[in-house]
């Protein structure tokens, strides 16, 4: 296997702790996921809010009277209530609001089916006519796997959908008969099955949103991710905004003398520095070919220029083996430009101010940064 493969297939795997929780999955990451989440639970409740209406025939042809009536409104007030989860929080779409609207989700139909069985023992309906309203927390439990959720997520729903199962029973007086027992089981078991499936969901998610984002030489997000970042800061915050554009010196060279593999492995090494200097909010990645760029929120040309410089410095401490019978020390270095955007200025614009920059550096005699004004 070569390496680029194994560093595709180490990409590749998911941690099993990114099962469990979103403790460390990325802002990007939780960004796409709630996005995710959320189309799904609107698109789902405006299903739910239109078909709950169409069973009122059906109600009408089995309840009689005051009962009718009464479960109509509660109908109405279900599919209202749906419909307003569809419009609720639109513009709001972080895992928080997402988490939110599952959890509405969950509980609008819970609500509906506890009431709806109080109103059913009043009127002493029989058990036959409740059929129709049983099934609502198998059905629950069976929709979760729509949305891809954490272990810990999906077992907080799961435990939530049974236990108003258990607390209408238990109000009803029924939690120890037969049939209750039975459907208990059944609905347990289906939310084992469910919390498999949902997690099956993320895993997938995770593997594909990794593949999409990440670049397999380096591990560093890539170009699209850097160009997103770029447009959303720019287009949401008031902020100071530094970028730096970096494309090592001679690198064709390198490929030339000592093989691409050894070009490979010093793009890695840099990927490396740039990672070890990137903290904070800042955002590093593989632009293309041997060209990185780190987006730096919130900060001022004086840190910008500074970070900038030491980057380039640290590239003279390290050497990369190349990869022949007897092996030689590589030295690499590294060109920088470095910009501020201004206001007003499109990410195009600040891009095209920032490669001057470079191509000054370049042209200066390289391993220099130079800001473009
Ligand atoms: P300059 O200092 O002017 O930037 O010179 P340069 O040689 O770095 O610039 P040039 O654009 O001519 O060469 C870039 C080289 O980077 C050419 C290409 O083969 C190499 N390259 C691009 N991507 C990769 C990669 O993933 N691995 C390796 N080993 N080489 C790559
Ligand atoms: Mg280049
Ligand atoms: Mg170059």
């Amino acid at each position: 296997m070569s390496l680029r493969e194994k560093l595709a297939e180490m990409l590749q795997r998911v941690n099993p702790q990114d099962i469990v929780t979103t403790r460390f999955h990325s802002r990007d990451f939780n960004t796409s996921r709630a996005e995710y989440l959320s189309i799904r639970i609107r698109t789902l409740a405006l299903l739910f809010a239109i078909m709950a209406p169409l069973w009122i025939p059906i109600d009408y042809l089995v309840l009689e009277g005051t009962l009718f009536w009464k479960v109509v409104a509660l109908r109405l007030l279900f599919s209202a209530a749906l419909f307003g989860l569809t419009r609720w929080g639109t513009h709001c779409n972080n895992l928080t609001a997402a988490r939110m609207r599952v959890f509405l989700f969950i509980l609008i139909p819970g609500l509906f089916f506890m009431v709806s069985h109080l109103l059913f023992r009043e009127a002493g309906a029989e058990h036959s006519v409740l059929l129709g309203y049983a099934f609502l927390p198998l059905l629950m439990m069976a929709l979760l796997t729509i949305v891809p959720l954490t272990l810990l997520e999906g077992l907080a729903f799961v435990a939530m959908i049974t236990a108003y199962f258990v607390i209408t029973k238990l109000l009803l007086g029924t939690l120890t008969t037969l049939g209750a027992l039975s459907d208990l089981w059944l609905l347990l078991l289906l939310g084992l099955i469910a919390l498999w499936v949902t997690m099956s969901q993320l895993h997938m998610l995770m593997r594909l949103y990794r593949e999409a984002t990440r670049d397999a030489l380096t591990g560093l997000v890539n170009r699209r991710v850097l160009s997103t970042k770029l447009e959303n800061e720019l287009a949401q915050s008031e902020r100071p905004l530094a970028l730096l554009l970096f494309d090592l010196d001679l690198f064709k060279r390198i490929n030339d003398t000592y093989g691409h593999h050894t070009g490979d492995n010093v793009l890695k090494v840099f990927a490396q520095v740039l990672n070890e200097h990137c903290t904070g909010n800042c955002v590093a990645g593989r632009y293309g070919g041997e060209e990185f760029m780190a987006i730096l929120p919130d900060c001022a040309r004086e840190e910008a220029v500074a970070l900038a410089e030491k980057i380039r410095a640290a590239c003279h401490d390290y050497t990369v083996h190349s990869s022949e019978d007897e092996p030689r020390e590589v030295n690499f270095t590294t060109s920088v430009g470095v910009s501020m955007h201004r206001d007003g200025e499109t990410a195009e614009e600040l891009l095209n101010r920032v490669d001057e920059g470079l191509y000054k550096a370049k042209s200066g005699g390289r391993d220099l940064v130079v800001f473009a004004d």
